[in-house]
């Protein structure tokens, strides 16, 4: 009988998770798959950007835990590639290594001002409100009015989470303090900015229209700069996102307590203030997006820029700086313009930081299919078993959360809401996760 495959697959995001799953499937113990995750727990982004209100995107978190309690499928996070072993390493132990890291950093504007404290990116905000063990608190007490820069669904986010009426978040995960700074909240007014015209928009049309929905909030729409028509060639979703915006435009004057401000047409030029975010200055744009000149101050407190996620790379593996992903072809990595069997690319690293949960998971089948053409081969150039990572591991005293570990977060994680009736709330430190899994930080 042959030897089973061995797999590592790098990031336990959703993309990496679904290859996992295409991988073990049959669960024959013909291939084994280790996955190695940065962070003491898994599931990416759907743990640290899907928001905590869209329940329904975050139960995609049953699935892949189903994945992870496979016999032929073993977590290994708490485990940095590029850090605590090498891609090398791993190619060494491996007989293919499947790339899923994803795209969790976020890109700048490139504007004078961007850095004045106030001025912050869509991501930290996100990574704050979700939990993320890396983030840093966010104080709202002397804010009033925010900008948001961008007009995709992060931004669409950002904006419902900062309007949301608090009490409508209790039920979700959000960490204790969180949920605190929200109710302690006064900002009124978010601004939305999209450089160019509204038919140029990414946010999907459900995610918009939950904004018209939020209690207590009124949806102001800039209307100058709302085709009457959709431009020729709009896509059939920026015509039923500009059904929505002329709907909101056409409404009644109203008075509620909250606003959220859609703008369109305007470019940030600069974020001002002496010490501090005092404002942001626009410059209006034609709809193509070329400035024409003009310019006005926009006064708010807070700046989050939400203009698109980039990923670092990682050492060893090639990349491709102007598209953020690793080079592929079919799936595989491209090194040296050819693409040979043994590495895989799934997810944000390899299309770039687009498309809904789904897409990544046909395209791991994809991934999976490119791995399964090439299983013969790879396995007939390494007669005996490469190893996996375990022994490597416990040569170098790195101690790792696994499927248990996780488990028992999760559990702490339904405690805590306990007392305060709420459901499963988040840890949120990095060394409160590790106890929880009973695994020591590192020194
Ligand atoms: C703010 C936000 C909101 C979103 N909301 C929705 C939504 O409502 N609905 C929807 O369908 N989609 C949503 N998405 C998109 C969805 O989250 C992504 O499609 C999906 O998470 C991408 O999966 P991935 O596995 O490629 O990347 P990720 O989810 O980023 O996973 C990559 C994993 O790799 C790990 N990793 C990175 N480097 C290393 C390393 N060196 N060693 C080990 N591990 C590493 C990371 O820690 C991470 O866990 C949202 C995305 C964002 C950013």
């Amino acid at each position: 009988m042959s030897r089973p495959l061995r797999v590592a697959v790098v990031g336990a995001g959703p993309a990496g998770l679904y290859a996992a799953d295409f991988l073990t499937f049959d669960g024959d113990g013909s291939v084994l798959v280790d996955v190695v995750e940065r962070l003491p727990v898994p599931f990416g982004l759907l743990r640290y950007g899907v928001a905590p209100d869209h329940l329904n995107i975050k139960a995609a978190g049953n699935t892949l835990m189903e994945v992870l309690e496979r016999p032929d499928v073993s977590l290994y996070a708490h485990v940095a590639v590029g850090e605590d072993v090498t891609v090398q390493e791993l190619r060494e132990r491996y007989d293919a290594v499947v790339y899923a890291l994803g795209a969790s950093d976020d890109r700048s504007i490139g504007i004078p001002g961007e850095d004045l404290p106030g001025s912050v990116s869509a991501t930290s905000f996100v990574n704050w409100y979700n939990g993320h063990p890396e983030a840093t608190p966010h104080d709202l007490g002397d804010v009033t009015a925010v900008a948001v820069v961008g007009v995709g669904n992060v931004a669409v986010d950002v904006a419902r989470i900062l309007l949301k009426d608090p009490d409508e978040l209790a039920p979700t995960d959000v960490p204790h303090p969180v949920l605190e700074a929200l109710r302690a909240s006064r900002v009124t007014d978010v601004h939305v900015l999209g450089r160019r015209g509204p038919q140029h928009a990414k946010w999907t049309t459900k995610e918009l229209r939950e904004l018209g929905e939020l209690a207590g909030v009124g949806v102001v729409v800039d209307d100058g700069q709302l085709p009457a028509e959709p431009p020729e060639g709009s896509t059939p979703v920026a015509k039923r996102n500009l059904a929505v915006l002329r709907g909101w435009a056409s409404r009644e004057p109203f008075q509620t307590p909250r606003r959220l401000h859609l703008h369109f047409g305007a470019r940030p030029v600069e974020v001002l203030g002496a010490s501090r975010v005092e404002a942001v200055r626009l410059e209006r744009t034609s709809p193509a997006g070329v400035g024409t000149g003009q310019t006005w101050e926009l006064p708010v407190q807070r700046v989050l820029r939400s203009v698109g996620y980039r990923s670092a790379g990682l050492p060893g593996v090639p990349f491709d700086e102007s598209t953020s992903t690793i080079p592929t072809e079919h799936s595989r990595v491209v090194r040296d313009g050819v693409a040979r069997p043994g590495e895989y690319v799934v997810g944000w690293i390899k299309r770039g930081p687009v498309g809904i949960l789904g897409t990544n998971r046909k395209d791991a089948e994809d991934a999976v299919a490119s791995l399964q053409a090439d299983a013969a081969e790879l396995l007939a150039a390494r007669p005996a078993d490469p190893g996996g990572l375990a022994p490597l591991l416990a040569e170098r005293g790195v101690e790792h959360v696994d499927v248990a570990g996780w488990r028992a977060v999760l559990e702490l994680e339904e405690q805590h809401g306990v007392p305060d009736g709420r459901g499963r709330v988040k840890i949120a430190e990095w060394n409160a996760l590790l106890a929880a899994a009973g695994v020591q930080p590192r020194p």
